[in-house]
């Protein structure tokens, strides 16, 4: 068996790379490309030459200009056989497939039309396109059901692919890569790489057309949950004594506000069969459509409120045949997110409309297909060097234009070419600087600018240096002999590498285990995380804290109380002089993380100026403590770091999607999402306490009416338990009660379970979780608050969504805070 091969490896990327200069710049001599890639004169010409063999490039006799004697140098091009992926949505209708080459530039378009029920018509239709579109590296096919482990689950859409291994199958028929993903997933991916959504990182794609789905962008990464069902929005109950929907379950948002039934609803007032675009004509004008059009709308927006709240994206697309921008739909969605979402959260959270013309999911399909070509790997390569997130596509940094043979688009409306249709990375960079290769739309613009600074050289060192960190990883202390061995990497350029490593502070020498005859290789691991970690959690009582090395083992805890009633800020200066006491202790250099109960901006460290809470509102905990400790620290949300505790070492331990739910009147929920805390574009993600669980219910502190944290507050179960004696009941003494056996108390904590339950459905049916983990106070006296949530989410949420779920307790209690604050650091 061989090693892995290193070698060969940084040939790849250094190959991938030239490949993606070469199609960045057209046309190119092998002198700028010298210049271009910082590789050496002759690597260039070794590479171009096999690059030509295989038939990616091609060379150009140039024109003697004159201006230099001697030969004139010949350029390169991509070839015209280098090939190009291929993208494919199945509807309901037939098949829409697209070919383009490795930039990105359409080649053919083409609607097929077969009988979309039988999935090997489908599969073959699909095989007879590719096979004619010459070199294909990879295939992208979109279907309107969820996909997991590359088999078709059940869909009420497309019945009879259930069960199916779409992507097997086609591969069998076509020997090259295929991806089979669900439809709303790719059309965020190609509203990212195409349309409005470019720059975004947290996206929520509406598609509004034969059912309402969701498709999610969460950190830049698309989300599709637990069990691949994630975005199921249109399965969310709005009327729980409302018709019954496909799914089985009763008054889902798809039997009100889906094209067909407002269709059925206006033509049965118009007296006549009404088409979408009839429909879309006669709001401009009637009264009576545009208003029916307006509800849904408002019925959409009362949902994505919801999301808006919780899931907390910068920008929701709506896209579909009844949605114009500014038409009355979205108008209702506006009203609706203006008056049930957060202050701060409506004003930052963008709603637009589509300008893909229903081809986002072809478009997204393009862009995943580009993917797994060289030019793509030559961008990743590009991209791995730098610091930041990556997104995993829109890699191609080139424009899509619709092909000349291109029919026109399912809604009868072709966009003109380049309107809608260019990419945004396209048009980005300035006019005469060469694009940079990895200008992926969903990276950060700070970490893009700061990659678009390295030399390609210094990205190739970057990569090296990545692959002897992968090897002492996976192999804990390593002889530098076994270094040069397994990555295959020159043994001199091992050793410089390892230098600069040991001198960068991230790989330190070691000895050697048991030692071998002879004179023994010197040995190197990753370096221990110098200093210690401290996790401080903010709460009303006090602050909690615990101390950790630098591998997260805990060496420390403790807590410091504060008299009730005290300021915001005598808060603050008491977290800050605790974290210098531990750090006193335990030694100077500690990394600090805080956890503080409320919305806390992700960049700024800030609390908004409109918080929930009033008293946090314009606060910086991260400027106030960071003052005290003179060294920078970092913020966020407690419900958020409990839910990375749990899922990283408590209840939810393994899983990848989790959701937390915090149950005592400072309830909150925290998201796990591909197993990364999510934090939302403003911090809101997983602010269910505010959500609105009855329009005309109690005042909430944050001002609104009804909020689930109103009916978890000691005050109302107090007038519950109908028990004046009880004066003003504190969470301490009704926990007590339950815990003492009394009933009504217990009743009240099961359905004060089934409220949170209900309230947080439409985040399952998005998020999907595999683990919904209950912690909070009101856990304490046992599994009343878990048992009333876990029937409320079985009873409401949409049945694939709750087929996968599990609700368990927290098991890491009070220290899931400062645990999460530690976790966060690593
Ligand atoms: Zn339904
Ligand atoms: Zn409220």
């Amino acid at each position: 068996m061989s090693p892995p091969a290193g070698g060969r490896r940084v040939h790849q990327v250094r190959r991938d790379l030239l490949f993606a200069a070469v199609r960045d710049a057209g046309r190119i001599s092998r002198a700028d490309l010298v210049r271009r890639t910082g590789m050496a004169r002759m690597t260039v010409n070794g590479l171009v030459a096999e690059l030509v063999a295989a038939g990616l490039l091609a060379e150009e006799e140039a024109v003697p200009d004159g201006t230099r004697a001697g030969r004139p140098a010949r350029s390169v091009t991509v070839a015209a056989a280098a090939g190009g992926v291929v993208g494919a949505v199945v509807e309901a209708d037939g098949v829409h497939v697209v070919t383009v080459d490795l930039a990105g530039r359409p080649r053919a378009e083409r609607h097929l039309r077969v009988d979309t029920a039988d999935p090997q018509v489908v599969l073959d239709a699909i095989a007879e396109f590719v096979s004619s579109a010459g070199r294909v590296w990879s295939t992208v096919v979109g279907l309107s059901a969820p996909i997991s482990g590359g088999v078709v689950q059940s869909s009420s859409v497309l019945p009879a692919w259930s069960g199916i291994a779409a992507a097997g199958e086609l591969r069998r028929r076509l020997a090259h890569r295929v991806t089979v993903r669900n439809d709303a997933d790719l059309c965020v991916l190609g509203e990212v790489r195409y349309g409005v959504a470019a720059g975004h990182q947290h996206v929520c794609h509406l598609r509004v057309a034969s059912g309402i789905g969701c498709g999610l962008l969460l950190g830049g990464v698309p989300h599709t949950g637990a069990t691949g069902v994630a975005g199921e929005i249109g399965h969310v109950q709005v009327d729980e004594t409302g018709a019954l929907c496909r799914c089985g379950n009763r008054g889902c948002l798809e039997t009100i506000a889906s094209p067909r039934e407002i269709l059925a609803a206006l033509s049965a007032t118009y007296g006549e069969p009404l088409t979408a675009a009839r429909a879309v004509e006669l709001a401009r004008h009637d009264a009576t459509a545009e208003r029916v059009l307006a509800d849904a709308g408002r019925m959409i927006g009362r949902v994505v409120a919801d999301l808006a709240n919780t899931v907390n994206p910068s920008l929701v697309v709506l896209d579909g045949p009844l949605i114009e921008p500014d038409g009355p739909l979205v108008h209702g969605v506006r009203d609706s997110l203006r008056r049930y979402a957060q202050p701060e959260v409506a004003q930052s959270t963008q709603v637009r409309v589509s300008a893909l013309g229903g081809r986002a999911a072809l478009l997204g399909a393009v862009a995943a297909a580009l993917r797994a070509t060289p030019s793509a790997r030559g961008d990743r390569a590009f991209t791995r060097a730098g610091a930041g997130p990556v997104a995993p596509f829109a890699l191609a940094p080139a424009a899509v234009v619709p092909a000349a043979d291109a029919p026109a688009s399912r809604d009868g409306a072709a966009p003109a070419a380049g309107e809608g249709l260019t990419s945004r990375d396209g048009a980005a960079p300035a006019a005469g600087d060469p694009p940079p290769a990895g200008s992926s739309a969903a990276v950060a613009p700070a970490a893009a600018a700061r990659r678009r600074e390295l030399s390609p050289a210094r990205r190739e060192r970057l990569v090296r240096r990545d692959m002897i960190t992968d090897v002492l990883r996976g192999r804990g202390p390593t002889a530098r002999s076994d270094i040069v061995r397994l990555t295959r990497l020159p043994r001199a350029a091992v050793v410089d590498l390892l230098a600069e490593l040991c001198h960068d502070g991230v790989v330190e020498p070691c000895p050697p285990g048991a030692s071998r005859s002879g004179r023994p290789s010197p040995h190197f691991r990753l370096a221990a995380a110098a200093g210690v970690l401290l996790g401080l959690a903010l709460g009303p009582e006090g602050v909690r804290a615990v101390v950790a090395d630098g591998a997260g083992r805990v060496i420390d805890d403790g807590f410091r109380p504060l008299p009730a009633g005290h300021e915001t800020l005598q808060l603050m200066r008491t977290a800050a002089e605790f974290a210098r006491e531990l750090m006193d202790r335990h030694g100077a250099h500690a990394t600090v993380a805080v956890s503080v109960p409320s919305p806390v901006h992700p960049l700024t460290g800030r609390f908004g100026a409109r918080s929930v809470l009033p008293m946090f509102s314009g606060f910086s905990p991260a400027e106030e403590i960071a003052a005290v400790l003179g060294r920078p620290v970092q913020v966020h949300n407690n419900a958020q770091l409990c839910a990375l505790a749990e899922a990283r070492r408590g209840a939810a331990r393994g899983a990848r999607d989790v959701l937390y739910l915090r149950a005592d009147q400072f309830t909150g929920a925290g998201i796990v999402a591909g197993g990364r805390m999510h934090q939302g574009a403003i911090g809101y993600a997983g602010e269910v306490g505010h959500l609105n669980v009855r329009e005309i219910g109690p005042l909430c502190i944050c001002g609104s009416r009804g909020c689930l944290s109103a009916f978890l507050a000691p005050a109302y179960f107090g007038a519950l338990l109908e028990r004046p004696r009880l004066g003003s009941l504190s969470e301490d003494r009704l926990v007590a009660l339950a815990v003492a056996g009394d009933r009504p108390a217990r009743r009240a904590l099961v359905d004060a379970g089934r409220l949170i339950g209900r309230t947080v459905t439409p985040l399952c049916d998005v998020l999907n979780p595999a683990v919904v983990v209950v912690g909070g106070r009101y856990t304490e006296p046992g599994a009343f608050v878990v048992d009333g949530v876990r029937e409320a989410l079985h009873r409401h949420c949409a049945p694939s969504a709750a087929a996968g779920l599990t609700v368990v307790p927290a098991a890491l209690g009070r220290d899931a805070e400062p645990l999460g604050a530690i976790e966060s650091l690593l």
